[in-house]
């Protein structure tokens, strides 16, 4: 008896790339035993897949239903392909076309699992600020050409140091072909300057800066601002001044320097909760402030 093999092409558009498609494609083709290829290309997402008719079928119903939850597909194309005998299903390197383009996910705020892992102690990233993985972090301010791949984003001078890669290329792992995937061995890091005129009032260069010597510039920086110092955080996409926002005379002269006297300032918040001790949330406004690209959100102050 012959088993009848099948093998479909399939092309997704969409916001695909950066936000974890390959490696839930590779785990569906998996669960269905299929086997073919996965790859990103300058207008989405490429897949053959060759097996039984039923996983196959299976296989390509479930793309939409399962999709990793920051996809978003604006169409899946299916055209059918004679049967190649692949004995595996492995992601192939991205292919670039000329003139195509791809819809590339905005930036996301830490998710849940990351922010677990930030604060535990034990955990080889605790407390490194520029923590990620494939369902969060930064994708359209580190991207600099499509596809999507490490070497086209801003992280490429920073080479993974062997537990990054081990995750990178490890199908099972939640930093799977995570692009910024970084840690404190071999990611970006933290410094604190100062101005030098605020470290030495004689300094004939006032608008120097000088790193200050901390092990701690995030602990540091908590404590300038509790002092009413006004602060710019380089941040992914620029600078984020900062300043404690009950703090007037701090707020009031972060309002002289930038020339913004009338114009409402954002404020940040731990969390909901603190946000509702200042403003009126609905419930609408609480489901928007916790959506994965956390946006500015306009509320409605309390006197
Ligand atoms: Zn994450
Ligand atoms: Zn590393």
């Amino acid at each position: 008896m012959t088993e009848i093999v099948v093998r479909r092409h399939v092309h997704i558009k969409g916001v695909v790339q950066g936000v974890g498609f390959r490696p839930f494609i590779y785990q569906l083709a998996r669960e269905h035993a299929l086997t073919g290829w996965v790859l990103n290309d300058s207008s989405g997402v490429i897949v053959e897949v060759e097996g039984s008719p039923a996983d196959v079928e299976a296989f390509i119903e479930e793309i939409p239903s399962k999709a990793p939850p920051l996809a978003r597909l604006e169409s899946l194309d299916l055209s059918e392909v004679p049967a190649d005998g692949d004995i595996a299903f492995t992601i192939r390197k991205s292919r670039e076309e000329e003139g195509e383009f791809v819809l590339v996910s905005p930036d996301i705020a830490t998710c849940d699992d990351c922010v677990a892992e930030l604060f535990d102690p034990a955990d080889r990233r605790h407390r490194y600020p520029f923590i990620n993985c494939t369902n969060c972090g930064p994708r359209f301010t580190i991207i600099e050409d499509i596809p999507y791949d490490r070497p086209k984003t801003t992280m490429k001078k920073f080479p993974m140091c062997p537990d990054c890669l081990q995750e990178y290329e490890d199908p099972m792992d939640r930093r799977f072909h995570a692009q910024p995937n970084a840690c404190p061995t071999c990611g970006p890091r933290l410094e604190l300057r100062i101005r030098a005129h605020d470290l030495d009032p004689e300094s004939m260069t006032p608008t120097d800066f000088k790193a200050v010597e901390t092990d701690d510039p995030v602990k540091k920086t908590i404590g300038l601002l509790a002092e009413g110092k006004i602060v710019a955080i380089k941040g992914l996409g620029g600078f984020h001044l900062a300043c404690d926002a009950r703090n007037e005379a701090a707020v009031a002269e972060l309002r002289r320097r930038k020339h913004r006297y009338g114009k409402p300032l954002a404020i940040m918040a731990a969390d909901v909760d603190t946000a509702r001790k200042f403003c009126r949330v609905s419930e609408d406004e609480a489901g928007i402030l916790a959506t994965p690209q956390r946006p500015i959100v306009l509320l409605e102050t309390k006197k």
